[in-house]
């Protein structure tokens, strides 16, 4: 490496001079009216920082007009990029095929609505450089519907960081930056975008909180209603499990199937002397139901772990994913010390 380039790597840790440092992913689903006040937001503040950037966009679907805007924006700059999906998916895999197209070492994503602010997002920049490995913005003023936005978000919010043990205010503001390496590796399914934090959080990243600035929607109308609730209820039991049994399910299917044979037998046990023993009828006993059930749930639940386990393998091992994830690997050679990403890239 030369003197120049090392002595710019100094200065800016996360880049070299070519490569592109931040990559700005939107998903758009008929967001017609605010797609250039947006991008040109967007590239301005970028610009202003001197920052080597670009801008996905992901129209997921548009029935609006919003595609040939994306298409016409594509076409006359040199720092975006139009990602047109053939229907509409949805927000997360929306940002998941902009995740894909990413090629900075920094990835921030906002929403298409012009409710998250693009100047916040060197804030959120400087904070990442501190040595966090996701900030997420925190809409502490939120100009949203109380009652059917905000009540329901708040409730959510609470159970998300029971569950999760990440502690933020906010997990569905979609401003936040990450490491790409973070997203890379990270597979999204449901509405899971708004777990990303709690996801990062199980592979061992460390995360950041900040508030944010956010306002009204002043253009279309809003994609979501109550139902988002429901799906994000879903999907928490679904971080829930990963979070605590993801490469041991044998401990919570095991634990409580044999719990149920156990309890099952001894109470059968018990029946059989009752009956052999003591000549009891034990006909109408609604013990003997008990018995059954236990012994019957107990053997699916433990059958059901062996499964899980055999499918933990199968999850693993066909993506070559590690159970463990290394943050730094530090060797005394003269000087220096080696620092792989800190996730592994899938293959
Ligand atoms: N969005 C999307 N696909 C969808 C729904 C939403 O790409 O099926 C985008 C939408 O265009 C916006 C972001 O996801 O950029 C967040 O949606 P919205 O602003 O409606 O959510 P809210 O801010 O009301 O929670
Ligand atoms: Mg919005």
């Amino acid at each position: 490496m030369n003197h120049l380039l090392s002595s710019q790597l100094a200065n800016t840790t996360l880049t070299t001079p070519e490569a592109v440092y931040l990559s700005v992913v939107v998903p758009i689903y008929n967001e017609a009216e605010s797609l250039s006040k947006l991008i040109e937001a967007i590239a301005t503040t970028l610009r202003e920082n001197q920052l080597k950037y670009e801008i996905i966009c992901v129209d997921d679907g548009s029935q609006d007009g919003s595609t040939e805007i994306l298409r016409q924006i594509a076409h006359s700059r040199t720092d975006f990029k139009a990602v047109i999906l053939r229907r509409n998916y949805g927000q997360t895999p929306a940002m998941a095929a902009g995740f894909k197209q990413a090629q900075g070492k920094v990835i921030v994503t906002l929403d298409g609505d012009l409710q998250n602010d693009p100047e916040d997002i060197p804030q959120l920049l400087a904070k990442l450089e501190e040595g966090y490995d996701l900030v997420s913005g925190w809409r502490k003023d939120r100009q949203d519907a109380a009652l059917t936005r905000l009540l329901p978000s708040k409730i959510a919010n609470w159970m998300i960081g029971i569950v999760t043990g990440v502690k933020l205010h906010d997990y569905g503001c979609s401003l936040k930056a990450y490491r790409s390496e973070l997203v890379d590796d990270m597979n999204l399914y449901g509405e899971l975008h708004r777990f990303l934090p709690a996801l990062a959080y199980i592979e061992g990243a460390r995360i950041a909180e900040l508030p944010v600035r956010h306002h009204a929607r002043r253009y279309g109308t809003s994609k979501y209603g109550l139902g988002r609730t429901f799906r994000v209820l879903m999907d928490l039991f679904t971080v829930f499990f990963m979070k605590k049994f993801l490469t041991r399910p044998m401990h919570v299917f095991g634990l409580f199937g044999l719990s149920a044979i156990v309890l099952g037998t001894f109470l059968g046990l018990y029946l059989t002397f009752l009956k052999l023993g003591l000549g009891q009828s034990i006909g109408d006993r609604p013990l003997l139901i008990l018995a059954v059930l236990l012994v019957f749930t107990g053997v699916q639940l433990f059958s059901f772990g062996l499964l899980a386990e055999l499918l933990m393998r199968t999850y693993h091992e066909s993506q070559k994913r590690p159970i463990y994830r290394i943050r730094e690997v530090i060797v005394n050679n003269g000087s220096s010390t080696i620092k792989p990403s800190t996730i592994n890239h899938q293959q």
